[in-house]
């Protein structure tokens, strides 16, 4: 038996090792067309910002390690140009030579190619993407010869973290995205956070606005936007996304589906049926919306190909799906996701409401806690878990984390009130964060609650239909408050309730929507028609900026 695998990074590597593991007498060869296997592609950014110091170590097994450990064939700078699914070969060309090589099995796991627009200038040397080994070595190549200024085009996961790669090591970078938000895979609320907190560390941030032109002399020197905007720049990163490499599935007459993905059945098995498809060029089933997507992420790569790999060897393991579970460090703020987000829930005219909640990742008598908000995306009527965002400094990696298992589980709201998360002072609250967003949606599920999320407020507020009251102290409004808000501390309202107009509705507030739940629970049983602010300020402020 023998399995070649082509590409030897996330899902080739994965696909060889656990082949490997399966079965001692195969001969697995991997085929790479680059100079490095299995190397920490999401590792790239960082090694420009210089956390990660060596280039080593961006190196996790090399192809000695992986002929002595594993009696893997890997050969690199290895391109295969074509596939001969009949007569069962590959063609590969390598040192200016083309052969044929044999399979019994084959493992198509190439990955994506950074998209680069064809605009002018895009040739210029200071241009890069930041998608391999040398791409990132060029780029500290060019920091190092002292280049001083930086455009990234693109306001993804990629681009932000070599904005913050690229601010640390000194250089004057201005981010542009043709969005109006930064990390266009979440809900728009959630690029404001990031937007300032980029600010303050010194990114100039151009929202709306697509790069059209890079001029200069044999080198980068200014960058043209389409709306005529022009920046000095010396440098130019692409970070604008990836296509997935399907030319040689196409080629070998693979199916590719409605997602633009190679189609590949739970086994990673393709439509022929001797070649397996992992990794970034394979669509999957979503496990929320059941409809078929390409989310290209390094967890589901690695997943795949063992599973390939497993299979191609002659075991039986299944690919379930994805759920679009990611995470981005910005600075010292954390946004993570998992399963829907309300846009791509509404999109799909999944019958849904959200909710807003803040809360700290610890205990806040214990020192250096620091304020979160998680939102989540609820089916209506039942309750189902289908999404979660969260943004905050710290904890937001492990809420999600736990809602992503809530997602996965088909949980619903009224799960999460129960969860028995582990808790004490330094960690969490005694209701944790995830628990507490399941309790305030679970709350509106029974009905316990009444809730209007920023964006709907601000809907109502254009109406001239609503009486909005801040139940914080005095103190905490002059702070700031929802424009025209009334404000009636929650410790007089059973004093002053009569001064509120009954016939009109009513929209509460606090800081964080737990003060004002309470308010809502008296109002409501004294017959008043009253809404909670989801998110409470906070979420206001951070739906609103
Ligand atoms: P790859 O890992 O890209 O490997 C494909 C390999 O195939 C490449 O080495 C390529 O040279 C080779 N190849 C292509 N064509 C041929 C051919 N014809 N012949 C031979 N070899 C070929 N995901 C996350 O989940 N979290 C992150 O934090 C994250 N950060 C990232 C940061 C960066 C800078 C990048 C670029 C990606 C990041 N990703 C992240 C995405 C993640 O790395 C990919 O989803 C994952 O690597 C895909 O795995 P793959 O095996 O399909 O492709």
């Amino acid at each position: 038996m023998k399995i070649v695998i082509v590409g030897g990074v996330a899902a080739g590597a994965s696909a060889a090792t656990k082949a490997r593991r399966v079965n001692e007498e195969a001969e697995i060869v991997i085929l790479e067309k680059g100079p490095y296997v299995s190397f920490a592609n999401c590792g790239l950014p960082y090694y420009v910002g210089g956390e990660i110091q060596k280039r080593e170590s961006l190196i996790l097994v090399s192809p000695e390690l992986f002929k002595k450990r594993f009696n893997i064939d890997v050969r690199i700078n290895h391109e295969v140009t074509d596939i001969d699914p009949q007569g069962k070969t590959v063609t590969v060309k390598a040192a200016g030579e083309t052969v044929k090589e044999t399979y019994d099995k084959l493992i198509l796991a190439p990955g994506s190619e950074p998209i680069i627009p064809p605009l002018p200038g895009v040739d210029l040397p200071q241009v890069h993407a930041v998608f391999t080994v040398p791409d990132v070595e060029k780029i500290t190549e060019n920091i190092q010869e002292g280049l001083k200024s930086a455009v990234i085009v693109g306001g993804g996961f990629i681009g932000l973290e070599t904005a913050e790669a690229l601010l640390k090591r000194g250089l004057v970078t201005t981010l542009v995205e043709k969005m109006p938000q930064l990390i266009p895979n979440f809900d728009p609320e959630f690029s404001l956070p990031l937007e300032s907190h980029l600010k303050d560390m010194g990114l100039r941030i151009c929202l709306g606005n697509s790069l059209q032109a890079i001029l200069g002399d044999g080198k980068v020197e200014e960058v043209i936007l389409e709306d005529g905007t022009r920046i000095k720049t010396e440098m130019v990163i692409l970070a604008i996304g990836a296509k997935p490499r399907l030319d040689l599935a196409r080629k070998a007459g693979l199916a590719v589906g409605t997602a633009g993905g190679v189609v590949a059945d739970a086994t990673m098995l393709t439509s022929d049926p001797d070649i397996y498809a992992a990794g970034d060029i394979v669509e999957s089933v979503h496990l929320v919306s059941g409809k078929k997507v390409r989310i290209p992420l390094a967890g589901s790569a690695n997943k795949q190909g063992r599973i390939a790999g497993a299979n191609a060897a002659g075991g039986k393991l299944l690919f379930k799906g994805v759920m679009g579970s990611a995470i981005i460090k910005v600075g010292e703020l954390t946004a993570a996701r998992t399963g829907l987000s309300e846009k791509e829930a509404r999109e799909l005219g999944m019958n849904c409401y959200v909710s807003y909640t803040p809360s700290h990742d610890h205990a806040t008598y214990y020192p250096e806690a620091r304020r979160m908000i998680i939102k989540i995306v609820v089916e209506e009527h039942t309750g189902r878990v289908l999404g979660a965002q969260g943004v905050g400094w710290k904890g937001v990696d492990k809420r999600i984390d736990a809602l992503a298992v809530a997602v996965y589980a088909n949980l619903s709201v009224l799960d999460l009130e129960h969860l028995d998360l582990p808790y004490a002072p330094p960690f969490a609250s005694a209701k944790d964060p995830a628990i507490m967003a399941g309790m305030v949606a679970a709350n509106i599920l029974r009905g316990d609650v009444r809730h209007v999320t920023p964006a709907q407020l601000k809907e109502m507020l254009e109406k001239e239909e609503v009486t909005v009251v801040d139940v914080r102290t005095p103190a905490e409004n002059e702070k700031g408050s929802v424009k025209g808000a009334l404000n009636l501390p929650l410790d007089e309202l059973r004093q002053r309730y009569r001064e509120l107009d009954s016939r009109k509705k009513i929209v509460l507030y606090c800081g964080v929507g737990y003060r004002s739940y309470v308010a809502y629970r008296f109002l409501k049983q004294k017959g008043y028609d009253v809404y909670n602010l989801s998110g409470g300020y906070s979420g206001y402020m951070m739906s609103m900026q």
